[in-house]
């Protein structure tokens, strides 16, 4: 692909906006030597003012989801894309969330350009294990974790009855929830189902996958090691 085209995909501006980048000097080798639009140089030798050039297409990323932050490209208030570099809304292919957290879900959410690997990981078929650590509003009442397991536990105005779950009680108003699903507001309609009220929730695990020491609020590219602990 060529220099303008791939960084202008990048979300650096128009093709006009990177041509201009070009003329002015702004676009370099890592010596800093000054490139020009039609060179042949390796996406990982290019800086633009210095800095190194965005990851390429094909990216995968996590980011530690702040309470506060809704997952969509246009909605009022404030967006995950806040968090990322401003171009990344307008890379080419467009960067999406991997599945959804509400609003006031904080915790480990993936994002990527890739459509092919989007829905490997959201198939129901891949089963991928989420793991969701909910503070409730009530003590738990004991009889939660066979529910969720059952396979039998129907939420309103659905018409299939939920895939087991696996609940992990770490106190008696604090659960880890495992689910191989994501319906709507899944875990917040669980609870509820069994009378009680999620106060706090927040996703530790995607798979083989954990925030680490990731703050809340930052991110970082995943590389082919992570992908392959995902799965
Ligand atoms: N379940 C919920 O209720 N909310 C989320 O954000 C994720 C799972």
């Amino acid at each position: 692909m060529k220099l303008v085209k791939l960084i202008a995909n990048l979300g650096y501006g128009s093709r006009k906006d990177v041509a201009l980048m070009f003329r002015e000097g702004r676009i370099t080798d890592a010596q800093g030597e000054v490139l020009y639009a039609d060179d042949k140089v390796a996406h990982d030798a290019i800086r633009i003012d210095g800095k190194p050039l965005d990851p390429p297409a094909g990216l995968v990323l996590m980011l530690n989801k702040p309470v506060g932050y809704t997952c969509s490209t246009k909605d009022v208030g404030r967006l995950i894309y806040d968090l990322l570099p401003s171009r990344f809304r307008h890379r080419s292919p467009l960067l999406s969330s991997v599945g959804r957290l509400d609003r006031d879900t904080s915790g480990l959410l993936l994002m990527t350009d890739d459509g092919q690997l989007l829905h490997r990981i959201v198939s129901p078929k891949a089963h991928l294990p989420k793991v969701y650590e909910a503070t409730l509003a009530h003590d738990l009442r004991g009889d939660e974790g066979e529910v969720f397991a059952s396979g039998t536990l129907m939420l309103d105005s659905e018409t299939t009855p939920l895939a087991p779950a696996t609940l992990e009680v770490v106190d008696p108003c604090h659960a880890r929830l495992i689910l191989t699903e994501g319906r709507y507001h899944q875990v917040r309609r669980m609870f509820a189902a069994v009378g009680n009220h999620v106060e706090a929730l927040h996703r530790s695990r995607v798979g083989g996958l954990s925030l680490a020491d990731l703050p809340q609020g930052q991110w970082r590219a995943l590389g082919e090691n992570d992908i392959g602990a995902l799965f």
